[in-house]
Formats: structure tokens, C-alpha cells, sequence
């Protein structure tokens, strides 16, 4: 009999399989909120201007397409380094960061968590309650034991920050403790920058080793702003993940542009991690794609470019923003208190709908969100927004 006779059908993606059901649906005015992408005012998926400069460029230029190295392009990997760190950063100029560029942020998070399967085997990984929904299985697949620590407080729709330190406290040393760096998926809950402040001192005092996801810069508040935390574990001292995404900052999502960085101690340290980060990569797939980290490398290292890509991010940060407001407004004319939804940040807030009502909102009125009542906030636009929030208004009844 065939060698997969016994193969069980593995779950659906739950989050791909709203879009499948969505996109079956013939109802015109059907809007799907259960997306991680960001779509423009008239509902369509953005090719940013600086990113269409940067490939015509390279088009025009033709380039041959030789193997990349391991880590891939130097200047992609320091022009990452300087978003992330800043580019006037002490560890970058003493040598501490190495950078790789990755496929995208999925694969970043997947080579980080190889490499420290090899660093801390017997390591426990904790990751936020609840997180991006691949996170754990990803953990997993590395071969950890992933728990979680407490976040996102229901009552409040924002951060139980009391719970979040009980338990850090309470991690043996060497865990791994995956933070979100900003616009945290899916709730939209951020931690403050004292908090932040606090959430280091604890990760110091407790040996831990903070695993930073970077997926969605620019999104909050802005390039910088959205760096906090990396400002305050940069001054720590310690030693730590960051993984990058241009997927959502670029929208470049099919290119899959990532990137790995891992602070050490010093210059020596680094090329000895780098080393060994190199065999993980060379072993999973050798080296990575050319064409978006050239593309991302490309804007970033052009004072114009940059410009517009700063002011294209600024846009999509800002249309979010507006949305956010204006779901605000049109729920409290419904007479509904939605406030938290302008403080989250990012592209996701926890709406606080019940699995029941998502599922009136898809029955009912063609909407489709997350069962855990997360939405999209970048998928709503000016024609959509009324059909959502009276939808909302009316499960809520
Ligand atoms: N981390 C978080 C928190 C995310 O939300 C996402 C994407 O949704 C990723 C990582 C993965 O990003 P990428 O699509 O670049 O692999």
C-alpha cells in the first residue's frame, strides 16, 4: 500500500482558511477583517512607490543572479541594522550585532529558534497570551517546549502588566520570552515605555533571553518611536534576538524579506554566532532570494527613496489610525463604548466579539473576522467601514 496510506489531513491554517471561505462568498459587499495585510483606501493590496522606483531600477540594470552569500546582501543586512538600532548605535559600531537577512519575519523567527535549539537546548520558550498564531507551532517545530506568559487583559482590552512580570518572575534562567516590539498581534495591545523600561530590568535580573519580534515598524507610531524597546534592551547590556519584517512596512509580503539580528558581547562573539547561524541557514536553504532585500536595500540607502517610503509608511500608519477613529465614532452613534479600539495599536485590535457574534458577522452580513474577535483594521476603508460598524452594532444587540 502507498507509503502515505496513514497520512491524516493536518488542520487548516485558521487564518488562511477565512480568506478561502471569504473568498468563495459571491456576496458583493462582503469585507474580510481576518487578513494580516494592509489594503488602501479602495480595497486593494498597495505597490509603494519607492518599491516600484527601486524595481524599475534594477530592472533597467539587469543584474546577473549569482548565489548570494549565506547571511545575504551586505548592504541589505546593514541597512537593517541601522532601522532597527538606529545607525549612530553603540553596538554597531563596537561590533556586537550580526544581522542575516531572512525569509521574511516567519523565517527570521525560524533560524533564531534553530540556532538557540543548539544554544540552550534544554530551554523553555514563552510567548505572549495570546500571540501571532504561528509562534508557537514554530517554536515547536525547533523542538522547545513553548509556554506562555500572562498579557492581554479582557477587562481592560489592553495589558495586564501585573500578570506579565508575575510571570516573567517566575521563568528559570536561559528561557526565551518572544516579545512583540510594537502593534502586537493580534490584540493591538502595546506595552508603555516604562513598562518596557520594567520588562528589561526583569529579563536582566532573571538571566532570560528576550527574543524580539519586529514585524510591523512604522505601523505604531513611527520608525523611531516604534524602535523603544530596542532602544532600552540596546542600553541593557544583555544579549538578544530581533527579528525584522518588511512585508507589512514595504508591502512586499510575497517577496518574503526578513531579517535575523542577534546582539552579543563583543566583536569576537559575533563572528563565532555568525559562524554558527551561517551552517543553520546553509542547511535549510543555502542562501537567500535576491530580489527584495536588493529591493528594501536599494530604498533605504537612497535619501529620496527613503523619503517617499517614509512618507508612503506614514500614509498607511495614518489611514490606519483613521479608521480606528472613525469605528470609534461610528459605534458610539451606535451607542456603543469602542474606545479601546484607538488606543490599540497597529494593524489588529481584540474587538471582545464572541466567536458567536463572528460568526453572525460572516452569516448575516458577509464579514469575516477571527473567531477570537480580532479584526483588521487595514482592511476597512471609507465604503466599507458603515456596512461594519452597523454589522457590529447589530450582533452586539
Ligand atoms: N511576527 C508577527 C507578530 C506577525 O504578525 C507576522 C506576520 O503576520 C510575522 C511575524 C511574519 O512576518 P512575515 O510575513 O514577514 O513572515
Amino acid at each position: 500500500s502507498s507509503i502515505f496510506a496513514a497520512v491524516e489531513m493536518a488542520p487548516r491554517d485558521p487564518i488562511l482558511g477565512i480568506t478561502e471561505a471569504f473568498n468563495a462568498d459571491s456576496r458583493t459587499h462582503k469585507v474580510n477583517l481576518g487578513v494580516g495585510v494592509y489594503y488602501d483606501d479602495n480595497g486593494k493590496l498597495p505597490l509603494l512607490a519607492a518599491v516600484k522606483a527601486a524595481e524599475k531600477a534594477r530592472l533597467d540594470a539587469m543584474p546577473a543572479r549569482g548565489y548570494q552569500p549565506i547571511e545575504g546582501l551586505a548592504a541589505y543586512n546593514q541597512a537593517v541594522q541601522n532601522l532597527v538600532f538606529g545607525k549612530d548605535s553603540p553596538l554597531l559600531a563596537n561590533g556586537q550585532v550580526i544581522t542575516i537577512e531572512a525569509l521574511g519575519g516567519t523565517g527570521a523567527l525560524k533560524i533564531g529558534a534553530d540556532y538557540l535549539k543548539r544554544l540552550v537546548p534544554g530551554a523553555k520558550v514563552y510567548i505572549s497570551d495570546p500571540s501571532w498564531e504561528n509562534h508557537r507551532a514554530l517554536f515547536e517545530s525547533a523542538g522547545f517546549e513553548v509556554g506562555t506568559y500572562a498579557y492581554y487583559d479582557a477587562a481592560t482590552r489592553g495589558v495586564n502588566f501585573a500578570a506579565m512580570k508575575a510571570s516573567l518572575n517566575a521563568m528559570a534562567p536561559n528561557a526565551v520570552v518572544v516579545l512583540h516590539a510594537c502593534c502586537h498581534n493580534p490584540t493591538g495591545a502595546d506595552l508603555t515605555d516604562a513598562q518596557w523600561q520594567e520588562v528589561v530590568q526583569i529579563i536582566k535580573a532573571k538571566n532570560l533571553i528576550a527574543f524580539i519580534d519586529m514585524a510591523y515598524q512604522g505601523f505604531a507610531e513611527g520608525i523611531d518611536a516604534d524602535a523603544v524597546a530596542l532602544k532600552l534592551f540596546a542600553a541593557s547590556g544583555l544579549q538578544y534576538f530581533v527579528s525584522s519584517s518588511f512585508s507589512k512596512s514595504f508591502s512586499l509580503y510575497g517577496e518574503r524579506v526578513g531579517a535575523l539580528s542577534i546582539v552579543t558581547a563583543s566583536k569576537e562573539e559575533s563572528a563565532r554566532v555568525l559562524s554558527q547561524v551561517k551552517r543553520v541557514v546553509r542547511t535549510n536553504y543555502s542562501n537567500p532570494p535576491t530580489h527584495g532585500g536588493a529591493i528594501v536595500a536599494a530604498v533605504l540607502s537612497s535619501p529620496e527613496l527613503r523619503q517617499q517610503w517614509e512618507d508612503e509608511l506614514a500614509g498607511m500608519r495614518e489611514r490606519i489610525r483613521a479608521m480606528r477613529i472613525a469605528l470609534v465614532e461610528k459605534l458610539k452613534a451606535h451607542g456603543h463604548d469602542f474606545a479601546f479600539v484607538a488606543q490599540q495599536r497597529g494593524m489588529f485590535s481584540y474587538t471582545g466579539l464572541t466567536a458567536q457574534q463572528v460568526e453572525r458577522l460572516k452569516d448575516e452580513f458577509g464579514i469575516y473576522a477571527v473567531s477570537t474577535g480580532r479584526i483588521c483594521l487595514a482592511a476597512l476603508n471609507t465604503r466599507n467601514i458603515d456596512h461594519v460598524a452597523d454589522a457590529i452594532a447589530q450582533v452586539l444587540k
